[in-house]
């Protein structure tokens, strides 16, 4: 079903950071499609097709790191784009996307895209600002995987999950947050009662309610807020990118501190 920027205002906050314009004219070009969990939305080493405009749920990007297993690297929500890569040159995908938490996304055609880009310099601009945010958060998840606690690093997932959804309750499972972590069943369970001791969040049948999250931003390790600097980094003018890369840099050299 084509998507009719009359009609229906986008969730995805790229889109919404575009002008009305260029929403106009890209409208007619989009096409809403459902996210379902465990949906696979891209095979790593097949050619990117789409972009995906994230409008509810949550994609998780996942890494080989051999014949039977992968690791999240990135995690986009409503704040980004799945196949933002494809705009760098190379069509194939290096890493596979797999939907987390079940939603919904607008989707338009790399060609289409491609054919069109003139018409759209807004939306290419904001495309790059979230490739570089990407780049960053993955090159952070990579340190934060070698350095931190299970128990930290889950905090941090937990938070990133609900920035990126705006969810209270998370429709994730210990299976799929051992898996997005890269570790094992019975040590996500573990950090899990850990963090159930806290009182952070409460265990409503499938869904995960998170309850206090000042607390849960204290237990995180120091990569979440490296993280959020970054995505609130992306969508500064760029007048104000150099006084938060600054605060990035000194944030990145205390999680060195804290891990050395
Ligand atoms: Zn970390």
């Amino acid at each position: 079903m084509a998507y009719c920027a009359e009609t229906l205002r986008p969730r995805n906050r790229l889109l919404q950071s575009l002008p009305e314009d260029e929403l106009q004219r890209l409208g007619p070009l989009l096409e809403r499609v459902s996210l379902t969990p465990r949906r696979v939305l891209q095979h790593a080493g097949l050619p990117i097709e789409h972009l995906y405009f994230v409008e509810e749920g949550l994609v998780s990007v996942l890494a080989k790191v051999d014949e039977r297993h992968a690791v999240e690297v990135w995690l986009i929500g409503r704040d980004g784009v799945v196949g933002s890569t494809a705009l760098l040159g190379d069509r194939i995908s290096t890493f596979g996307h797999l939907v987390q938490v079940g939603g919904s996304a607008l989707r338009i055609g790399i060609e289409v895209l491609e054919h069109a880009a003139a018409d759209f310099p807004s939306l290419r601009a904001a495309l790059d600002g979230y490739l570089h945010e990407g780049l960053m958060q993955s090159s952070q998840s990579a340190a934060c995987g070698l350095r931190h606690p299970v128990l930290k690093r889950l905090a941090r997932w937990l938070l990133m999950a609900q920035d990126r959804s705006d969810l209270d309750a998370l429709p994730v499972t210990q299976d799929a947050l051992a898996r997005s972590l890269g570790v094992r069943r019975p040590t996500v369970s573990e950090a899990f009662k850990q963090l159930e001791q806290h009182g952070v969040f409460a265990r409503e049948r499938a869904l995960i309610r998170i309850l206090d999250r000042a607390s849960l931003e204290r237990i995180a390790c120091r990569c979440y807020r490296a993280m959020r600097l970054v995505r609130d980094t992306s969508e500064k003018p760029k007048t104000k990118r150099r006084v938060m890369a600054l605060s990035l840099l000194w944030i990145l050299f205390e999680v060195e501190l804290a891990a050395s």
